[in-house]
């Protein structure tokens, strides 16, 4: 089965671009407030760093989500979508001194700090400023995920957070400072992670954590388990919306939130994922020794994620219905890497042919450089294809 796409609207279109279905992603969003609702005193962030087109962002927007940052760019992108800046909150191992400040004039939720000499830092701006910061730590909790090892964050041999035996002494050290204010535990452990085993084991350390940190007569107001819920890369149209039914069941199941507290998530991919496709005219049939090559006009440097962390997007000819071959699909780029597939079957494929790669929606568009000096691509939304 393949996606529906108004391919007559493509063929006056430059390619390669992104083409995010508009439909996919506010069934999408519409899934997680209504299942997050469920567990009474919940805020969703979106983290921007998935895709911040701004017409994505706008729509994300609408629906009422907050936004979770990285950068100082990322929070001038949030804001300038109409994020207000009582939903932003920022992460991120090396802020430097002006993103920091960007936060404090813009007055944003929180910042989720990553070290001691960052909550130092925060706190001299802040007086500076005359300004009281919110802050979280991010615990590294040490829970593997199932997932690449280019993008688990939540072991103690990665660079992120706070390990747990640091974690009283930061506190302590916190609540002496005058001009931060710390209001909660932030956690994320990775990412495209399917297991719901992985998001009980981290419920069960923030319990331990918490009873840990209550014990010394500590108020947490906020819990923030970030992002990192996968999506269905098989089977984009099986499941166009991830099962945030059983994600957020795995944390009103297994967490112990104090009534008075606030759950936070950061869902990125989960969000924007499956709505986004990067659209790529077939430049040429190759016949090789012993394969054939549909060498496409897309390369690693409009979707890297292939080339990056060996994953996988479904092909899919939208311009036949011919009989299948085999084709190791490749870009022009000059590096052995650009390839984003082999042994790949597609309907039988001709030069000028639209070609989809499929579930590019988050870490695709964001993630595209110039190398070569190519143009970026475009991404188009389908509400401006009607
Ligand atoms: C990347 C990131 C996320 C989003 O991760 P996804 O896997 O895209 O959901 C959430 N929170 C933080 C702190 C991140 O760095």
């Amino acid at each position: 089965m393949k996606g529906t796409f108004p391919i007559d609207k493509f063929s006056e279109l430059r390619t390669p671009f992104y083409y995010y279905d508009t439909e996919v992603l506010r069934q999408t969003i519409a899934t997680v407030r209504q299942e997050a609702a469920r567990l009474g005193n919940v805020a969703v962030h979106y983290a921007v760093k998935a895709n911040a087109n701004a017409g994505v962002l706008s729509i994300i927007r609408e629906h009422g989500l907050g936004a979770d940052c990285v950068s100082g760019g990322e929070i001038r992108a949030a804001l300038k979508a109409g994020f207000p800046a009582s939903k932003i909150v920022f992460a991120g191992v090396g802020k430097a001194d002006w993103e920091i400040e960007l936060g404090l004039d813009a007055d944003i939720f929180c910042f989720n700090v990553e070290s001691v000499p960052e909550l130092e830092v925060i706190n001299e701006l802040a007086a500076r400023k005359g300004k009281m910061a919110n802050v979280a730590f991010r615990i590294n909790p040490d829970v593997g995920a199932h997932t690449h090892a280019n993008i688990t964050t939540g072991l103690a041999e990665n660079k992120f957070g706070i390990s747990m035996n640091d974690m009283d002494d930061v506190i302590d050290q916190a609540l002496q400072m005058p001009h931060v204010r710390f209001v909660g535990l932030h956690f994320h452990i990775g990412s495209q992670i399917v297991d719901m085993g992985d998001f009980v084991a981290l419920c069960n350390r923030i319990n331990e954590l918490q009873d840990r940190i209550e014990a010394r007569h500590i108020r947490i107001e906020h819990i923030n388990v970030g992002g990192g819920l996968g999506i269905d890369y098989d089977h984009p149209n099986r499941q166009p919306v991830p099962d945030f039914k059983s994600y957020f069941a795995t944390y009103a199941k297994n967490l112990r939130l104090r009534p008075h507290q606030t759950l936070h998530f950061e869902p990125g991919r989960a969000i924007v994922g499956q709505c986004g496709s990067l659209i790529s005219r077939v430049l040429y049939v190759k016949q090789g020794t012993n394969k054939k090559f549909a060498i496409l006009d897309a390369g690693f440097t409009d979707l890297i994620r292939p080339a990056l962390y060996q994953a996988y997007h479904k092909i899919e000819n939208l311009s036949s219905d011919g009989a299948m071959e085999t084709y190791d699909v490749v870009g022009p780029i000059c590096e052995s890497s650009d390839v984003f597939g082999k042994a790949i079957d597609l309907n039988s494929v001709r030069r000028g042919h639209f070609v989809a790669l499929r579930s590019a929606g988050a870490y695709g568009e964001i993630m595209a450089s110039s190398y070569n000096c190519r143009e970026l691509p475009k991404g188009y939304l389908s509400d401006e294809m009607r």
